[in-house]
């Protein structure tokens, strides 16, 4: 019988070692505490709630989108779940760049101290030859980072700027395991360090859905597409910056790929916080807005083509909607679900233009390229500050109003809260106590230090993320996630 390998994350070995050694890898640097370093740190002496977090993150989510689907019952999984809990817009921040946003909201940090800024990193790499942003940018602890040594544990699949994957209580799967269209303009995947255990791409590696074999059945069902456009769609080999089809076909199966992953990974041991992204949203969004709103465009859609592809946006909320559904069905029903995004959508009122060459620059990379054939390409869909906030079961009140428009700053800070974890002062965002039951915070009132970054060494985590299987294995070793006896992660068997 083939033993399969899979995350354990409830370890009872891992968490007691971890009771005892947390004390020791962090008491020298608890600074600020006044009680023993070794019997007293935060992490010894603070009580985690028992809920479980399942952040999902919607990349360019609105509800100028959601709105009209929520009423005429299109969306049934989120409308339950706003009916149940709170939402608003969520206010984003400019410059509106993804991989910015998205740390800030899992870091709670902004991005002059997090450090980043844009898809392309600042430093490495030059214009023609750009490095993707990756985590050896960030400056910054991470929400991942934070609860493993309160021995709670943490599962990210998917999310911006997570390769290399860090060493967590947990796994990670990082950002680069499916083919994104951001690894194909700027050259490629590497191969090391896509997940934590390094040993989880081969549990999952047949989850990955290759943009060259696109499941056509789903893309297909999202509008009527002419013979055409389906074959442009099948004929593109990259994406091309701001092309309809071949976006949407590289967004469509990097988003499956985590659905996929997401859906093998949670029911085997829900990790006590979650984070799982879904990305096609933005893409489309980019490239399909003046079919979905044309009257925000003067130059004039044509009809027919608004008629038919006008329902690509809609048709993936709606596809969001029943992936949520799916979900929910395979985590523990007490779990506190909270759906951000990292901002919103607008008409641009520029149609798209033809061309025969694809020209990078648009996409911070200096080159062009021949296509050979004319293809329309525009952004016709740009980023407003106004994106998503939902947060809905355990103690969050039902119909509660944020007092003030939350921001991505308070996301993290409110997740630590739920889980009854310290909040840093050096996070500028705020709890967002007012959509929280009085009972549970009584219960489990809202604590404060500093900094993280006074308990946690935010370099060496880095460092691990680097390294080899060795190194990362003498990080969780230092964190106490492992004893001196055990020779493969704990969260292995
Ligand atoms: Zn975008």
């Amino acid at each position: 019988m083939i033993r399969r390998r899979r995350p354990r994350l409830e370890s009872p070995a891992a968490l007691s070692i971890a009771a005892v050694a947390v004390g020791l890898a962090f008491g020298g640097c608890d600074r600020g505490d006044s009680t023993s370093p070794r019997h007293g740190s935060i992490f010894e002496r603070t009580r985690p709630s028992d809920l479980k977090v399942l952040l999902i993150g919607i990349d360019g989510a609105t509800f100028d989108v959601a709105d009209p689907l929520l009423k005429a019952g299109n969306m049934p999984t989120l409308a339950r779940l706003i009916e149940r809990g709170s939402y608003a817009r969520l206010r984003s921040e400019n410059p509106m760049l993804s991989p910015a946003i998205w740390t800030t909201i899992a870091t709670g940090m902004p991005r002059r101290l997090h450090q980043i800024h844009d898809f392309l990193s600042r430093g490495r790499g030059d214009a023609a030859h750009p490095v993707l942003t990756s985590t050896a940018d960030r400056k910054t602890l991470a929400i991942w980072n934070l609860v493993g040594p309160f021995a709670k544990s943490v599962g990210v699949i998917g999310w911006w700027v997570t390769w290399p994957a860090e060493p967590v209580r947990g796994f990670v799967v990082s950002d680069r395991v499916a083919h994104s269209r951001w690894q194909s303009w700027t050259a490629g995947p590497t191969d090391r360090n896509l997940t934590y255990p390094e040993s989880l791409i081969d549990e999952i590696k047949t989850l990955v859905v290759d943009p060259m074999k696109p499941p056509m059945d789903e893309i297909g069902a999202l509008a009527d597409w002419t013979e055409s456009e389906r074959k442009e769609m099948l004929a593109a080999r990259h994406p091309i910056p701001f092309h309809g089809p071949s976006v949407l076909k590289f967004g469509y199966c990097e988003q499956s790929t985590y659905e996929n992953v997401a859906l093998r990974l949670l029911p085997k041991g829900q990790p006590d916080l979650s984070l799982v992204f879904l990305i096609a949203t933005d893409p489309i969004s980019h490239t399909f807005w003046h079919y979905f709103q044309p009257a925000a465009f003067r130059a004039g859609v044509d009809a027919d083509a608004a008629r038919r592809l006008g329902r690509v946006i809609p048709g993936m909320y709606e596809h969001n909607d029943r992936y949520l559904s799916a979900l929910l069905s395979a985590v523990d029903p007490k779990t506190v679900v909270i759906i951000v995004s990292d901002h919103g959508f607008q008409p641009s009122g520029k149609l798209p233009s033809e061309t025969t060459s694809i020209d990078y620059r648009e996409v911070g990379i200096e080159r062009t390229e021949s296509l050979g054939r004319p293809v329309n390409v525009g952004m016709t869909g740009i980023h407003h500050l106004d994106g998503f906030f939902a947060a809905s079961g355990g103690p969050i009140r039902k119909g509660a109003v944020p007092t003030t428009q939350p921001t991505v700053l308070d996301v993290t800070p409110t997740i630590l809260a739920l889980m009854g974890l310290p909040v840093a002062r050096d996070m500028p965002g705020r709890v967002l106590t007012e959509l929280i039951e009085p009972e549970f915070l009584a219960k489990h009132p809202v604590t404060y230090i500093d900094s993280y970054e006074d308990y946690i060494d935010r370099a060496a985590i880095s460092q691990a993320a680097q390294g080899d299987e060795s190194q990362r294995l003498e990080y969780l070793k230092s964190l106490g996630y492992i004893g001196e006896s055990t020779t493969q992660p704990g969260m292995l068997e």
